[in-house]
């Protein structure tokens, strides 16, 4: 029985059906979803982004990378890209290594892996949310349906059930529950993972830039200054504040950095590459040009203008009239401004959740719980949340056909799941 027919649940029934062809095994996946793979079909921006040209345990955050790693590599890149090739689904790379049906429609990737559990045999019940799970005395699972009488009997329990991004799409946290009853505890923090960032009102002018977009360096710096984590990207200025992959992908260490650092804080860099030194230099050596002619060159128009405004510089002076104090600290804006972020914008607008059950509590050459006997954890309810560009997604293929060959070995012979 699997709880979750999202990525990785599919992805663990496909697999554990493969491996049980011609056995009487039977093979449950429940969905409280009214619509399943919800998530898949709004992936990408409804083009889902399948996976990434290059994948490895650096992409992701969490519990160990060394875990990571050895899931990741039982199902890689090149084996993903086939598997879907094989249902039919040919991927396409872009230029920023991410990987995309070359339809460019996440309805081709949903249709072909529930295509590939009917053919199967897979049985999918949905909407059917499950309220309750407890062990029966033969040592299998009972799982009871929420808010009815209605239960079903298993003999190995596989908890697919995500984590708490998007919670409209089902996966609202319920399986956090149905883990900590079967014995798992959850790490100390929890927070959005992937999520757009509300800046305080000190950087509210930033919210006035909305629709402004500039590749950047974001850095994640604790509150004594320590860079912490840096990303290098795009970034989109919102009427609430910050947006676009580069602030994305840095939010969930700002997160867990205030989680014992309040003071901790993102410092943008506008010109990535560019040094205090370098920048600084070439201000000096502007002569009669006007300071917005080079900041033009470089960043938006509105951005540049806005920037000299927070600084009190008129950008329509000639770069020589610059003085010395003004310069360096336009410099030093341009190459580490602090931006002051009120807070994120919360599971609703987050792609992922940073936190959950601890790695190591679950097998990872087989997904299988080292808490409870025939329970099996995969995809997002683990302490793993990858960076943007298909990882979240390589995750959860990986440990699905990890747990559901597993799966399918102890199935077929009981001796092997004693
Ligand atoms: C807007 C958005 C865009 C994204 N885009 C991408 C992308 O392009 N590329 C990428 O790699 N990642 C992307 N992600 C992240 C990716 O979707 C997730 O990491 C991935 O879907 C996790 O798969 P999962 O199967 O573990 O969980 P989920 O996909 O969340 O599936 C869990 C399922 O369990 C069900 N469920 C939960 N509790 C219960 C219960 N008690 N009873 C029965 N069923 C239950 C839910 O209804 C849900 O269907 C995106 C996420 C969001 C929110």
């Amino acid at each position: 029985m699997i709880v979750g027919a999202g990525a990785a649940g599919l992805m663990t029934a496909i697999w554990a059906a493969r491996g049980l062809v011609g056995s009487d095994a039977k093979i449950v996946l429940l969905d409280g979803a009214k619509t399943v793979g919800v998530k898949i079909l709004v992936a990408g921006g409804g083009r889902c982004n399948v996976t990434h040209h290059e994948v490895d345990e650096r992409q992701y955050a969490g519990g160990s990378r060394n875990t990571v790693r050895n899931v990741l590599r039982r199902f890689d890149v090149p084996r993903t890209v086939a598997f879907f090739a094989a249902l039919g689904v040919e991927l396409k790379r872009e230029q920023t290594g991410k990987l995309f049906p070359v339809t460019d429609s996440a309805r081709t990737v949903l249709d072909a892996l529930l295509g590939e559990i009917t053919r199967l045999g897979v049985t999918l019940r949905y909407p059917w949310r499950v309220g309750a799970v407890e062990r029966t005395p033969g040592g299998g699972f009972v799982v009871r349906r929420q808010e009815s009488d209605q239960a079903i009997e298993c003999r190995h329990l596989v908890l697919a059930t995500g984590g708490m991004a998007l919670p409209k799409s089902g996966s609202d946290g319920g399986g956090y529950t149905l883990a900590t009853a079967l014995g798992h505890t959850l790490t100390e923090h929890m927070y959005p993972a992937l999520v757009p960032l509300v800046v305080a009102d000190a950087s509210r002018w930033l919210a006035d830039l909305s629709g402004i977009s500039a590749h950047v360096r974001v850095d994640v710096c604790s509150g004594a200054g320590k860079r912490l984590a840096t990303f290098e990207n795009d970034l989109l200025c919102t009427h609430f504040g910050l947006s676009g992959p580069a602030v994305m992908d840095a939010s969930r260490w700002l997160s867990e950095a205030r989680t014992h650092d309040p003071d901790a804080t993102l410092r943008i860099c506008w010109l990535p590459g560019e040094t205090f030194e370098g920048v600084d230099g070439a201000l000096t050596r502007f002569g009669a040009r006007p300071l917005l002619a080079w900041l033009r060159e470089r960043l938006p128009e509105r951005l540049a203008r806005a920037l000299c405004q927070t600084l009190d510089i008129d950008p329509a002076q000639p770069g020589s009239r610059l003085k010395k104090e003004p310069r360096r600290a336009l410099a030093h804006t341009l190459v580490g401004m602090p931006v002051h972020i009120a807070h994120d914008r919360g599971f609703t607008h987050a792609e992922a959740t940073a936190g959950g059950v601890p790695l190591n509590e679950i097998d990872p050459r087989t997904m299988r719980s080292r808490a409870c006997e025939g329970l099996w954890l995969v995809g997002e309810i683990l302490d793993v949340d990858g960076r943007i560009g298909g990882f979240n997604f390589q995750w959860a293929w990986s440990s699905g056909y990890t747990a559901g060959t597993a799966l399918a070995a102890a199935s077929a012979s009981p001796q092997a799941s004693a």
